[in-house]
């Protein structure tokens, strides 16, 4: 028998079902349509939000990382929730657009952006978190032929990560961000051709549950912002410290202790250096934000036994659910949080292998766990499938087209 992850906060059973968002989750395929079907919980985000906001300090804004989820009617609920959002493409511009929200709100990150997506930011007035000197040339060069002066703050590659990140994205040579140290001498050369100055990004690492590390690198960055703004000599309009607030996904994981980071965070904003006195600051979160709000029902077509185990064969996989199957960014496979929806809360009788519908061997979804019996026909729900879900997994792959998303 394997363990699987600790199914989030906030599932219940309504009749011997798993509900979400008070709908039982038969009665949710229904309203879709079909299975597989991955969703999104309007009450899950909410609270969500709702303890970032009592945990940090006020002073501190919440931005949503799109890339996590880029369902609309998830970008639209978030609209009104948060501060500000980071987008990683002129795709994920457009989605934000289309809901409304306004290009002053948004911030733009990712190294290769191409000249009709700076030109797009440029022209809409979002920030350009740039990533290299290159880009800022690029980006002064789009804005002297529109006649707009681009908005940008530079992303930095620190010289130190965020500790037990699952993706480390800081530390050591990468694509991500200008190496601090030459930092100041490119925001004075941006300055100087007329780009409105907007300050700093610091990105150290994602998917932390240890509030330790994250308290460690919020106050690292602070520090690097300081000094590289001393350096410039302009000042810091808006400082985004980055994220990696992480989500319990395998057995043992515990979450993040948000009111120990929240009171640390602060303490150091209580006591600001004098060069980000009068600094926004803003915090970037993804998963955090949206990765327990989602599940994803899949329906179980075939049970079989094969030399003495069970296999409940499932009309969904690893093509809407890749990091579940274990091929995202993981070395060892372990089980994420997953249950039989349609006995949800019934008393594990028997082990089975949950397997999705494709032809590798690749395509997991729970290995050796204890269910409650289930046949052809029930559904299984896999949790912390709000974020790099449906818009993370190779949905073309074997043809079996992308799932079906709701927002309830
Ligand atoms: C991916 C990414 C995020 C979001 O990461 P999560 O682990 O989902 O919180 C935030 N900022 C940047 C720059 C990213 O690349």
């Amino acid at each position: 028998m394997k363990p699987v992850g600790p199914i989030p906060a906030g599932y219940e059973a309504i009749g011997g079902e798993l509900a979400i968002g008070g709908k039982r989750a038969s009665a949710l395929v229904a309203e879709a349509g079909r299975t597989p079907l991955f969703v999104y919980s309007r009450a899950h985000l909410d609270a969500r939000v709702a303890q970032l906001r009592t945990a940090l300090p006020k002073r501190v804004g919440i931005n949503y990382a799109v890339k996590a989820n880029p369902h609309l009617g998830v970008i639209g609920h978030m609209a009104p929730l948060v501060d500000g959002f980071d987008i990683a493409s002129s795709g994920e511009l457009g989605l934000c657009v289309a809901v409304g929200i306004d290009p002053a709100r948004i911030s733009f990150a990712g190294p290769g952006k191409r000249d009709d997506e700076l030109e797009a930011a440029i022209a809409t007035g979002v920030t350009l978190n740039c990533e290299s000197a290159g880009e800022a040339a690029r980006a002064l060069a789009i804005g002297q032929r529109i006649g707009k002066a681009p908005r940008i703050a530079i992303r930095v590659n620190p010289s130190f990560e965020l500790k037990g990140s699952g993706m480390k994205m800081g530390g050591g040579a990468k694509p991500f961000g200008v190496d601090a140290d030459k930092v100041p001498d490119l925001a004075r050369h941006v300055i100087a051709e007329g780009s409105e100055w907007r300050g700093l990004h610091i990105f150290t690492g994602s998917q932390a549950l240890s509030a330790d590390a994250i308290i460690e690198a919020q106050a690292n960055v602070l520090e690097l912002a300081a000094n590289i703004t001393e350096d410039i000599g302009h000042g810091c309009p808006k400082l985004n410290m980055g994220g990696g607030f992480g989500i319990p996904y395998f057995p043992g994981d515990a979450p993040v202790d948000l009111a120990r980071v929240g009171a640390a965070l602060g303490k150091r904003v209580a006591n600001l250096p004098q060069a980000l006195a009068d600094s926004e600051l803003c915090v970037e979160l993804g998963r955090y934000l949206v990765g327990e709000a989602g599940v994803y029902l899949t329906r179980v077509i075939d049970r079989k036994e094969s030399h003495g185990t069970i296999y409940l064969v499932t009309d969904g996989g690893l093509h809407h659910q890749l990091a579940a199957s274990g091929n995202f960014g993981t070395v060892v496979r372990r089980n994420y949080p997953s249950a039989i929806a349609s006995h949800y809360g019934a008393e594990p009788t028997e082990e089975v292998n949950i397997v999705g519908c494709l032809c590798t061997p690749l395509d997991r979804l729970a290995d050796a766990a204890a269910m409650p019996r289930a046949e052809v026909g029930d559904l299984v729900a896999v949790f912390c499938a709000g974020a790099y879900g449906a818009s993370a997994s190779p949905s073309a792959f074997l043809g079996h087209g992308p799932a079906a998303e709701i927002l309830v």
